[in-house]
């Protein structure tokens, strides 16, 4: 009897504000759904603590990641914060050729590139309910300082920009509700539970307090 193939995984690409909660709402969705597989991307950062080779990150030396560059082994990568992230190609193309829902959790310029690549990639932004929580998630962190905190705000405040190019706008109250949502979306069987036009409204909202937000930290370091 011939043998059943199995039927090429989907292309999920998942952006956000930095901080926004992106890594919960994807173990919500890793956990409650065995079909989907994260793309472990390959990064020239270090690990942050916790962290393991090969399940977050691929983590590697500046001169591996440029020799992948030559040898074309991404699918797309950037370079930012003085660091590199890129997809690996082979990695994504095994996942979905095992049926799996691939999910990439990559920045904008990242994801601009993959959709531009592969335009049966389903993009999803993911947004905070407001500003003011999104500033509480990265300082809650705990893990960076003040500086990588600021460049990690202005780089959400650059990225708002690009955020309609997004197919869906998710918000981010509860992590296993945006899961959830964003499980249906890719099923074609639900909405957002924001309308469109009220998630874009909302990123401008926030993009304009972050952007007060930094120039009041301004302010305050040229007073100290
Ligand atoms: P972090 O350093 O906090 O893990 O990630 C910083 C940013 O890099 C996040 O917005 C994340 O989505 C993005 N990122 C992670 N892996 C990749 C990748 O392979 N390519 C691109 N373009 N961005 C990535």
């Amino acid at each position: 009897m011939a043998k059943k193939r199995t039927k090429k995984g989907a292309l999920l690409v998942i952006s956000g504000f930095s901080g926004v909660g992106k890594g919960t709402v994807i173990r919500h969705l890793m956990s409650t759904h065995p079909d989907y597989a994260f793309s472990v991307s390959a990064t020239t950062r270090p690990p942050r603590p916790g962290e393991v080779h090969g399940k977050d990150y691929f983590f590697v030396d500046r001169d591996t990641f440029e020799k992948w560059v030559e040898e074309d082994k991404f699918l797309e990568y950037a370079r930012f914060f003085e660091k590199a992230y890129g997809t690996l190609k082979d990695h994504v193309e095994d996942l979905r050729n095992q049926g799996k829902t691939v999910i990439l959790d990559i920045e904008v310029e990242g994801a601009r590139n993959v959709m531009k690549a592969c335009p049966e990639a389903v993009s999803v932004y993911i947004i905070p309910p407001s500003a003011a929580e999104l500033k509480r998630r990265i300082e809650g962190r705990g893990t960076e300082t003040k500086e990588q905190i600021r460049a990690r705000m202005e780089k959400a405040l650059s990225e708002a920009d690009i955020v309609p190019e997004y197919r869906h706008l998710v918000v981010n109250d509860e992590a296993d509700a945006a899961a959830e949502e964003i499980h249906g979306l890719l099923n074609r069987r639900k909405k957002t539970r924001m309308p469109r036009e009220d998630a874009l409204e909302l990123t401008k909202q926030i993009q304009a307090d972050l952007r007060n937000f930094l120039q009041e930290e301004e302010n305050c370091d040229k007073i100290n």
